[in-house]
């Protein structure tokens, strides 16, 4: 099969290794750009979210670049991610591309029939194949989110050495075929990326934002218009509230400790949210509220225009705020969002966090 799927950050790079191992011709699709943007608002209906207009893009440059069969997750809840599939692929059997696609639900304790979608996929692969591509695909993920982690931390001492170095950290990575190389290049890449932060300036002491929100919109730089670099590029160090290895852990492998920092979050967010809204509305709450009591300086909340769990998530913040006096900006994007107009957000949000800590210092 020649599969393509969704860019989501680094993501991609997982997916392509998996299909790979299991003997699938990949055809990642190229990296977001307002190319990708455009193709997907000119065919999406116009009040759908923005991951759906990018993954729409996503797919007609895969099929372009001669992708047959697109891989799609499902989903199930009260938001729209549910039916993104079943749109997509309507959109583009509209615009008379041929193509299958595989759309995988999460197993919702069905794990026969989560097992029976994946079957197309495994192409015929023996169990310990499959076995030992899902777990180099698993070595990737917990990497790259090391790694990235790492960077948000020493980025704000080297800015442009740090980025250089994840960079070619992560295009090292995408080129690996097993287990041994991968700790190697991990390995060597956490050794150079700890050096920033040996040199650092031990007199200064960082502001610290967090960022919460929907997760296309937290991992896919080009849709967040690089708020991570542009606030390490102003001294600050960010904290992603949600990684994809944290995803896996709880909605995949059920990780007790993840499964506890759920439960975490779900009470510290009780006063406010009390139940699921679907996408992550519900931790966008929760989490903010836990940053405010570990003092964190800010929270940014980016999400989609439109989109409705984050929107709950909008209509509380400001009572989290003004309970735990704490910064909250929110960012509501779509494919309309420029870097300039962000720029100058962010560059108040900071002045006056910065400002804040003074008077309170
Ligand atoms: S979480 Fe928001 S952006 Fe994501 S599918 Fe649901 S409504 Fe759309």
């Amino acid at each position: 099969m020649k599969v393509t799927f969704p860019h989501m950050g680094n993501l991609w790079i997982a997916l392509k290794a998996l299909f790979e191992k299991l003997g699938h011709e990949v055809i990642p699709p190229p990296p977001v750009t307002r190319k990708t943007i455009e193709l997907g608002a000119r065919y999406a209906p116009e009040f759908a979210c923005l991951p759906l207009k990018v993954n729409v893009g996503n797919f007609i440059e895969g099929l372009e670049e001669g992708a047959e069969t697109i891989v799609m997750l499902g989903g199930s809840g009260p938001c729209r991610f549910g039916y993104y599939a079943q749109v997509e692929r309507e959109i583009l059997k509209d615009l008379g591309y041929l193509f299958d696609i595989i759309i995988v639900d999460p197993p919702m304790g069905d794990w026969t029939r989560f097992l029976q979608d994946l079957q197309p996929l495994g192409n015929g692969c023996r169990g310990r194949e499959v076995w030992n591509a899902l777990t180099l695909v698993w070595e990737i993920i917990k990497a790259l989110d090391h790694l990235h982690r790492m960077l948000l931390k020493v980025q704000i001492y080297n800015h442009r050495g740090a980025w250089k170095c994840y960079e070619k950290a992560v295009k090292a990575i995408t080129e690996v075929g097993d287990k041994k190389l991968l700790q190697r290049v991990t390995s060597e890449s956490i050794r150079e990326l700890a050096l920033f932060s040996e040199v650092q300036n031990s007199t200064l002491a960082p502001l610290k934002i967090a960022i919460v929100g929907e997760v296309f919109m937290m991992w896919e730089p080009y849709v967040n218009l690089d708020l991570e670099k542009t606030l390490g590029g102003m001294g600050v160090e960010v904290i992603r509230s949600a990684y994809p290895s944290d995803w896996i852990c709880e909605n995949v492998l059920f990780n007790p400790r993840h499964m506890l920092r759920r439960l975490i979050f779900k009470k510290a967010a009780r006063p406010y949210l009390n139940c699921f809204v679907g996408g992550h509305g519900w931790e966008s709450v929760g989490k903010s509220v836990l940053y405010a009591r570990k003092k964190i300086d800010g929270v940014i909340h980016v999400l989609p225009f439109t989109c409705m769990p984050e929107i709950v998530a909008q209509s509380i913040l400001p009572s989290v705020s003004r309970d735990y006096k704490l910064p909250v900006l929110t960012l509501s994007l779509d494919e309309h969002s420029a870097q300039a107009g962000l720029l100058t957000r962010i560059e108040a949000f900071v002045d006056l966090i910065r400002e804040k800590k003074q008077v309170t210092a």
